[in-house]
């Protein structure tokens, strides 16, 4: 499932061809993908010009002509494709392709296998959206940090795992890297979220490392995402993935990777999603 650094990827990759494009032609599929298609969608959005691309957590916003926005989710498997011009002649639709934008230039496929992506139109301020309104602070923004954090989850009492995967307490996190940056910070995913606040509801160490360490492993797989960027007007483009750094994520019953560690990489189910963690290095 694409987290906040696939989505940023995916942006990123579409930036570089669809600013300033118009939007001459639109096709979607007969299916709608998890919630209907956004009304008249279809005839709002052709005949305006693509004007920026942003990211919010894990929503791509397409800023269109006439204060138009299109913010759209990738779900579990949703992902785009690039075509040039020249290649969209003998582009036949495929299964699972459920929305095309056909540009001056290009061709812009989204594919969904799974059809849990969704996509509105909104003439209104995206960010008061409500998809978008009630969404926590953003990792590496100056709004994520541990103070505020700690704010939030004083009076808690929840596993900090659940917490950090909740998009209104810190937004565009998923199973994998909250799994990734839990383990960097040696904190057992078990932990109730109260252990890392102050009874004055200041931060603990441990909380403060947890934001330092959910800012690094997101900046990392930012820059792994990106390198791949080369490859994203490929007809089989794929989203670059972190999967050759994960430490603990899918790797259960294999040994830690820490040197000072002997322990084993353990699953187990936290609110119906798989946590992997170090038992023994993870306290
Ligand atoms: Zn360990």
């Amino acid at each position: 499932m694409p987290e906040l650094p696939e989505v940023e990827t995916v942006k990123r990759g579409l930036e570089e061809f669809i600013i300033n494009e118009n939007i001459k032609k639109v096709y979607l599929s007969k299916l709608s993908l998890r919630f209907p298609w956004p009304k008249d969608f279809i005839s709002k959005v052709v005949g305006k010009k693509i004007i920026s691309i942003k990211r919010r957590a894990k929503y791509i916003i397409i800023g269109l002509s006439d204060n138009y926005s299109i913010i759209a989710h990738l779900g579990m498997s949703g992902s785009y494709k690039v075509l040039k011009k020249s290649e969209e002649q003998d582009y036949a639709i495929l299964k699972h392709d459920h929305l095309i934008f056909d540009l001056d230039n290009f061709k812009i496929v989204y594919n969904d296998p799974r059809r849990f992506g969704y996509i509105d139109l909104t003439n209104q301020e995206p960010e008061t959206h409500k998809f978008l309104s009630s969404l926590g602070p953003e990792p590496l923004s100056n709004y994520f940090n541990a103070d505020d954090i700690a704010k939030t989850l004083f009076n808690r009492s929840k596993p900090i795992k659940n917490l950090l995967l909740d998009q209104n307490i810190v937004s565009g996190l998923g199973n994998i890297y909250v799994c990734e940056a839990l383990f960097r910070s040696k904190i057992n995913p078990k932990k109730n979220c109260s252990k890392l606040v102050t009874s004055k509801g200041k931060p603990r160490k441990d909380l403060i490392l947890l934001v330092q360490k959910i800012n690094e492993v997101i900046k990392e797989a930012i820059e792994v995402g990106g390198s791949s960027l080369r490859d994203f007007s490929n007809i089989n483009g794929k989203m670059g993935y972190f999967q050759s750094s994960f430490n603990v994520y899918n790797r259960e019953n294999e040994k830690c990777l820490l040197d000072c560690c002997d322990g084993v990489i353990k699953r187990i189910i936290q609110s119906g999603r798989s946590t992997f963690f170090c038992s023994k290095c993870q306290k």
